[in-house]
């Protein structure tokens, strides 16, 4: 095995996590493409290849126990170990007729939201860490939100969604304190708001910009922080 560092990136044929992987792949990474549809898989893979990253496709719904465990089997089988994961799938949830406001909260949105957000997360981070303790300098990325902060209080009610990324910042937090005495570093990002189908492509940010925060906490020295929440300017009020 060469010492080419290897990433997994989750939700990774579009948006945000499209920009990680190839910001990842332009520093010397080999990327896995997590990605639950296959020709969205593919064309991600290819359009990666065409500039020159090293990427490879990996079937995964986060939402899939068999799904995560296939998926970690797939980048054993390719790479043999994992050296950083971003955990970046997510969605908003249905917000139309009161699904997100919490006097009128549709209970299928919320189990939804936090199978993805939340469950998800665990999920992938569970199936590969085996893999992970393998590398040398281990780093796994949440991401996560600011409208998930209880002080901040950013962005629309949404009672599915804001309380799924606070749920990951909080769980965030726990694998840092299991993980304190491993050299797996866990951490938590905010991407700013970004231009992505997720917002309807209204918002200031370019998905390289969303991405940063991501690729520097993916690449931290082993004296890093541990279980933080942060985003462009530094660590994030929760
Ligand atoms: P997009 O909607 O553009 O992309 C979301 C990605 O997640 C897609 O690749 C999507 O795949 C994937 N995904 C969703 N569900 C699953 C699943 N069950 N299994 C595997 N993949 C899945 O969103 P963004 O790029 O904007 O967001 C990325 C992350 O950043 C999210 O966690 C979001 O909460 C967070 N974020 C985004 C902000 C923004 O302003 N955009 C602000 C703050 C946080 P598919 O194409 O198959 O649907």
């Amino acid at each position: 095995m060469d010492d080419t560092k290897i990433a997994l990136v989750t939700g990774a044929n579009k948006g945000i996590g499209f920009a990680i992987a190839r910001g990842l792949g332009a520093i010397g990474f080999t990327v896995a493409v997590g990605a639950r549809d296959g020709a969205r898989r593919e064309d991600a893979v290819g359009r990666l290849r065409a500039e020159g990253v090293d990427a490879f496709g990996v079937a995964l719904d986060v939402t899939s126990d068999d799904s995560a465990t296939e998926a970690a089997a797939t980048i054993e089988r390719t790479a043999g170990r994992l050296d950083v994961l971003v955990n970046n799938a997510g969605i908003a949830g249905r917000s139309d007729d009161g699904a997100q406001d919490p006097t009128t909260l549709d209970l299928d949105v919320v189990r939804a939201v936090l199978d993805t957000n939340v469950l998800g997360v665990v999920r992938v981070t569970n199936a590969v860490l085996p893999l992970l303790r393998r590398a040398g300098s281990p780093r796994i990325v949440n991401m996560s939100s600011t409208m998930g902060s209880l002080t901040l209080r950013t962005g629309p009610v949404m009672a599915a969604y804001a309380p799924s990324k606070s749920m990951l910042n909080s769980v965030t937090a726990q694998y840092a304190r299991r993980l304190a005495d491993t050299t797996v570093i866990v951490n938590a990002a905010c991407p700013g708001y970004v231009a992505t189908d997720f917002t309807g492509f209204a918002a200031p940010r370019t998905p390289e910009q969303g991405a940063a925060i991501a690729i520097r906490l993916a690449t931290l020295p082993d004296d890093g922080p541990r279980g933080g929440f942060f985003d462009d300017e530094g660590p994030i009020p929760w």
